[in-house]
């Protein structure tokens, strides 16, 4: 059995809109990431089961080692076809709202969601959800939005309408939000649904090798030169911070998703707690936080890059040079020195 998360009201309301309504979409966020996708599919493959006019539209390409994932060949890009995407957009009457929480996470996409007359249900786990959709289902305390579709499907009735590749997807996105089951996995209701989900025929050891084992050798070396040239240690600051110039990512032939990841790399380092990686971008700098123990990583990400997160995950940006973007961070370190000092794992 598993605590209950959803309310018996959103539930109720969630499915008088699926049964009222048969031409779906789901969406999620830019670059999506295991937990985007596998949520999305997961739903995909249970509205598909029921017999439900649905497609996935999402911003931009994922990485490659979720090319797996049933159903992905499905997907509609937006940023490769952008009138079919807001056709679907336009014409839906209900429209899922997959692992974001506030429309800019949609990118030039997000316009059209926002303008579509149809209904919008919110299903995620980032802090603070925007108001706009009609039903929102936010539970920041839970894994991943996959746990949250297992459960929504559950308590509507629907358990046995979970086939092989709804299951994997919801999997996929459990695993890689808690990386593997290292982090936000002390529920004890996270294993009771995953016994669950191997009940419907799943290999979860198949599924990690597929995720984490199918990288390119291009990948493997961009991680290691990451390290070894472009990683700086803040000892006083128990911070570690890595950089990418596209200079960098072009030596390396680099693919989407093939830094994913090296954040997490310094925080294996003893007596670092927080980890900043910068990617150099065409139109941009991206940022990604991570940390362990109580340091809030989101803080840094809303307070100085436009962004968010999670306490222990989060991402902005920064408009600026590479070099720039580095020297920023070091001019904020200080400003949390003592809470980074503070903290431990
Ligand atoms: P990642 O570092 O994997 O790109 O992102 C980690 C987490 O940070 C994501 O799950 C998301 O919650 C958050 N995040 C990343 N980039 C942004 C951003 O630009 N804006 C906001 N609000 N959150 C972000
Ligand atoms: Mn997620």
């Amino acid at each position: 059995m598993m605590t209950k998360k959803i309310t018996d009201e959103n539930v109720e309301k969630v499915r008088e809109l699926i049964e009222s309504n048969d031409k779906i979409v789901i969406v999620t966020h830019l670059s999506p990431d295991g937990d985007a996708l596998g949520a999305s599919l997961g739903l995909y493959h249970f509205l598909d089961a029921i017999e439900k006019d649905v497609n996935v539209v999402v911003p931009n390409a994922f990485p490659a080692f979720l090319s797996w994932a049933s159903g992905s060949k499905e997907i509609v890009f937006f940023d490769k076809y952008p009138e079919f995407a807001a056709q679907l957009i336009e014409d839906a009457e209900l429209i899922f709202c997959l692992d974001f929480n506030i429309l800019k996470r949609l990118g030039d996409m997000s316009a059209f969601v926002e303008k579509s007359s149809a209904e919008k249900v919110l299903i995620d786990h980032h802090l603070h959800p925007d108001d706009f959709c009609r039903v929102v289902i936010s539970h920041p305390e839970v894994s991943s939005t996959g746990e949250l579709i297992f459960r929504l499907i559950c308590r509507m009735g629907a358990f046995d309408m979970i086939n092989k590749h709804c299951a994997e997807n919801i999997y996929m996105g459990m695993m890689t939000d808690t990386g593997a089951f290292v982090y936000n996995s002390n529920d004890p209701d996270v294993y009771f649904i995953i016994s669950q989900l191997l009940g419907k025929g799943i290999d979860k050891d198949q599924i990690y090798r597929r995720v984490y084992c199918d990288y390119s050798e291009n990948r493997v070396r961009l991680t290691g030169f990451a390290v070894t040239e472009r990683m700086k240690i803040y000892p006083e600051y128990k911070t570690a911070v890595i950089y990418l110039s596209l200079e960098d990512l072009k030596n390396h032939r680099y693919k989407n998703g093939d830094t994913e990841g090296i954040v997490n790399i310094p925080l294996s380092i003893h007596d670092i707690v927080f980890s900043v990686f910068i990617r150099e971008d065409k139109d941009k700098i991206k940022l990604s936080f991570r940390s362990v123990g109580n340091f809030p990583a989101n803080l840094p990400a809303t307070e100085h890059f436009g962004g968010g997160g999670h306490l222990n995950a989060a991402g902005g940006d920064f408009q600026g040079s590479l070099a720039d973007a580095v020297k920023r961070i070091e001019e904020i370190l200080p400003l949390y020195k003592h809470f980074l000092s503070d903290s431990g794992t």
